[in-house]
């Protein structure tokens, strides 16, 4: 069925009392959308804010991620040094570190449920090359590690925690005792309310359909057909980043996730990568969330559409199956799927677009990590 498109003209009160004076509109309310809207709201407390979002909820990455709280397993940032400078490898760790501290801070550990039970990569046996360079870089990432995080060993191996957490087909455990993980849900639904306590709108159902400068400001386009005026706009959309800003390097990624239901007696605690980061996994209230698998169909997993392949649905059964939780059959609840924004590089995008606008997109598979600081430098740099 071919969805309908309502177009209408705003009525002289909707306009007045609604649309009017709006000093800084935010498009996206997702984490980055939300934080740079409160740290508007901080830095001009008489402004105006308002936040338009095309769903009735965050519909992007948002509310649809694992929630790992983390900042770098050794193999992923080995990796990031043989393409670039291992100091601006250091530098996006130590951006993530503290974009955690923010968020943590801003929100509290206990509204977001936060738990420090770490983070862990998992090794496969044909992977003995890489995890051997993975274990004799341990030392040196200590030291590197030690002036962001605090810790003596941020880094550890722990092949003996393999079989207490019941893994099978695994080689070999490197833990990363600075991460943990958080809920999601909430940590969505604390923005939300952070903003509107500050006095920032959202306005749900509302798609952005194009930004036009002007000389003292921007016409904001809808997707009804009307627009509006605005002081200036930051846009927060980040995988979908390309509709309004085609020409940023910023390519949309989904991510497909599933969940099972509740497993008594679930060993297993903490935020896993496998498989050099491509599949994810973690606990939450007694359950396994198992998501990734999108190097299966690169070419196909290349969108902004959300949904759910067989490909890498039989993927993440598998992987649940034979080395999760090897030898049970695990029930899946439900599945779903979000949208990450890529790029060649992995530093997220903050840049001013025209005079009255500018962009804070391009967040890769950290988004929890340095969403809340990559929003709070968008609008300091929009109202620099
Ligand atoms: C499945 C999955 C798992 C992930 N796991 C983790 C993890 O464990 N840890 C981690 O750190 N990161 C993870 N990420 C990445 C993280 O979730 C994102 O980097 C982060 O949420 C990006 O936040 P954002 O606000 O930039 O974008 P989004 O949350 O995508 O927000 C963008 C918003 O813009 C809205 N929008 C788009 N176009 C328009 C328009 N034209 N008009 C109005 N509104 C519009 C969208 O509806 C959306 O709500 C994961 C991502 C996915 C998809």
């Amino acid at each position: 069925m071919q969805e309908k498109t309502i177009t209408y003209e705003l009525s002289y009160w909707e306009r007045e009392s609604f649309f009017q004076d709006i000093d800084i509109a935010v498009i996206g309310s997702g984490i980055v959308g939300l934080s740079a809207a409160l740290r508007a709201r901080e830095l001009a407390p008489s402004a105006r804010v308002a936040v338009l979002e095309r769903g009735p909820l965050p519909i992007g990455a948002s509310t649809r991620n694992a929630g790992f709280a983390c900042f770098g397993s050794v193999s992923e940032l080995l990796d990031d040094m043989d393409k670039q400078e291992e100091d601006a490898v250091w530098a996006l760790v130590e951006q993530r570190w503290l974009g955690l501290q923010r968020l943590r801070r801003r929100l509290g550990d206990s509204r977001i449920r936060y738990e420090s039970w770490g983070g862990f990569e998992l090794f496969r046996p044909e992977e003995k090359e890489s995890a051997t360079r993975c274990a004799e870089a341990i030392p040196h990432f200590n030291r590197m590690a030690h002036s962001i995080t605090g810790l003596a060993e941020t880094y550890q191996l722990a092949n003996g925690r393999i079989s207490e957490f019941g893994f099978n087909g695994a080689s070999q455990l490197i833990w990363n005792t600075g991460e943990g993980q958080i809920h999601t849900g909430e940590m969505a639904k604390a923005l939300q309310e952070k903003a509107v306590e500050a006095g920032i709108t959202i306005y749900h159902g509302l798609s952005v359909e194009a930004i036009d400068e002007l000389p003292a400001g921007v016409e904001i386009q809808t997707g009804f057909g009307w627009s509006f005026r605005a002081g200036s706009a930051l846009i927060a959309t980040n995988g979908f980043a390309r509709q309004l800003l085609p020409e940023l390097s910023v390519r949309p990624a989904r991510n497909q996730v599933l969940i099972t239901t509740p497993l008594p007696g679930l060993r297993l605690k903490g935020c896993f990568h496998y498989d050099r980061g491509y599949f994810y996994f973690r606990n939450i209230d007694n359950r396994i969330l198992l998501g990734g698998g999108r190097h299966l169909d690169e070419q196909g997993e290349t969108t902004d559409e959300f949904g759910t392949t067989l490909l890498i649905r039989n993927a993440l059964l598998q992987l649940l199956r034979d080395v999760i939780l090897p030898g049970k059959e695990v029930p899946v609840d439900s599945w779903w799927s979000g949208i990450l924004g890529l790029g060649n590089r992995k530093d997220p995008i903050i840049q001013q677009i025209s005079p009255h606008v500018v962009a804070a997109v391009r967040l890769g598979g950290m988004g929890v990590a340095i969403g809340t600081l990559v929003g709070e430098q968008g609008a300091e740099v929009l109202l620099g």
